[in-house]
């Protein structure tokens, strides 16, 4: 099956403009062409013609906690131990390997809907998130959650580095297993040392929040000396592939360390400004060599899952740190969403280019808010919300068509969520 897209504009990517009007041509789940739009598709069975359509490479989200969805809104504007203890915990505690399927489920709906391909996650029931991202045709590259207190003899370990083997090369190659240590403070550096020795043997990449928050760094650096960067670095974690999720307080050295590994820094810039914790130096990050890449965390925490709102909260957050518009053009926002987690993620590029995997989206620009078009980069960031994604398309397979999900029956899972949060906060009780 050979498909092509035509749209008003195609960005793919890199340093390469937009094409007014333009196409991408896909055979099975690989991108043959795309460049301009030039005369009529020869030697296709379908076209998608999109003529208010803008196309960009599909959007991945670095960093989530997929099935926290059913915990969304759940005593919000609390303090975040105080959030975490009082609230998470005590639910997450009574969560099902059904519930994670269900509540991950929800999260690949919505992130269908809002143009995003692929996610990075970091839960526990992880078969359950692998069979959710199986169902709805996303990538899903997924670290079951590790703390050091619940895994004295190393069994939770031992399952993470299993699933992964198991799950290797099942979902068409979607499905990318990860080991996920929660955090240098709810791991203790012996214990990141031996996920770090089985990340190494068992060639996996590894996924951890470091320098959330101001207080997480001097707690880290009082008890050890140390930054929590530093202190993961000493450990080995930086000598696999590593999805650090926030680093919004990062030191001159830390940023030496993180330029120097393979993989780099996810931002979260409407979690880390929901909770109060800052906002990561992304200009400087880049500029000292860090690959910088874009995430929404848990939609527990963030509430929804709209690339389109990261990236915007992306460059507002730049220009106010910087007190400069210049500092941060739209386009560096694609570029995070897009290569940028690529980049860090591995396996796919990010780009639309011959050769790559046609994972692509395709916004409508018809809408209201959307009119005129001066710049296709600027109405694609900063006025396109994840609501004006018409089509996603991932591994070749069109997931959602003209604003219909293929792949997963969207009301059903509605309900069947909603009753599921209901039941959990009642068990919790
Ligand atoms: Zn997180």
């Amino acid at each position: 099956m050979r498909i092509r897209v035509e749209a008003a504009a195609v960005w793919p990517g890199g340093e390469q403009g937009w094409w007014t009007p333009g196409q991408v041509t896909w055979s099975a789940n690989r991108i043959e062409s795309v460049g301009p739009l030039t005369g009529e598709a020869a030697d296709v069975d379908r076209v998608i013609r999109v003529e208010d359509g803008l196309v960009l490479p599909g959007l991945l989200n670095g960093h989530n906690h997929a099935a926290m969805s059913l915990m969304r809104g759940i005593a919000d504007d609390s303090p975040l131990m105080e959030w975490l203890t009082q609230h998470i915990f005590p639910l997450e505690a009574h969560l099902t390997s059904e519930d994670v399927y269900v509540g991950t489920l929800l999260s690949c709906a919505e992130m269908i809907r809002g143009g995003t391909v692929g996610f990075a996650d970091m839960y526990f029931f992880v078969d359950a998130v692998a069979r959710a991202v199986e169902t709805s045709g996303l990538r899903g590259w997924i670290a079951r959650g590790l703390v050091e207190a619940d895994d004295p003899g190393g069994e939770k370990l031992a399952e993470a580095v299993e699933f992964a083997h198991r799950w290797r090369g099942r979902a068409e190659g979607r499905v990318v297993g990860m080991l996920g240590p929660h955090a240098p403070y709810t791991c203790g550096p012996r214990y990141l040392e031996r996920v770090a020795e089985s990340a190494k043997s068992a060639d996996l990449g590894i996924h951890i929040h470091l320098a959330e928050s101001w207080q997480e760094v001097q707690d880290s650096q009082q008890r050890f000396g140390l930054t929590p960067v530093e202190l993961a670095a000493r450990a080995g974690i930086l000598q696999s592939r590593v999805v650090v999720a926030h680093g919004v307080h990062l030191q001159d050295q830390d940023r030496k360390l993180l330029a120097a590994a393979q993989g780099g820094v996810v931002h979260c810039p409407v979690s880390n400004a929901k909770l109060g914790n800052g906002t990561m130096d992304v200009v400087r990050a880049r500029r000292e060599g860090v690959t910088v890449g874009l995430g929404t965390d848990g939609p527990a925490s963030t509430n929804t899952l709209d690339m389109f709102l990261e990236m915007k909260a992306m460059a507002w957050g730049q220009k106010l740190l910087h007190r400069d518009p210049a500092s941060f053009q739209a386009v560096e926002a694609l570029r995070a969403a897009t290569e940028g987690n690529a980049q860090i993620l591995g396996g796919v590029s990010g780009r639309l280019e011959p050769g790559a995997p046609a994972d692509l989206i395709v916004v409508g620009t018809r809408g209201t808010h959307l009119t005129p078009v001066h710049d296709w980069s600027s109405n694609a960031v900063y006025a396109a919300t994840a609501a004006d994604v018409r089509y996603t398309i991932c591994n070749g397979v069109v997931l959602m068509e003209e604003g219909r999900l293929l792949t997963i029956d969207e009301e059903a899972v509605r309900r069947e969520a909603a009753a599921r949060a209901r039941a959990l906060i009642d068990r919790s009780r």
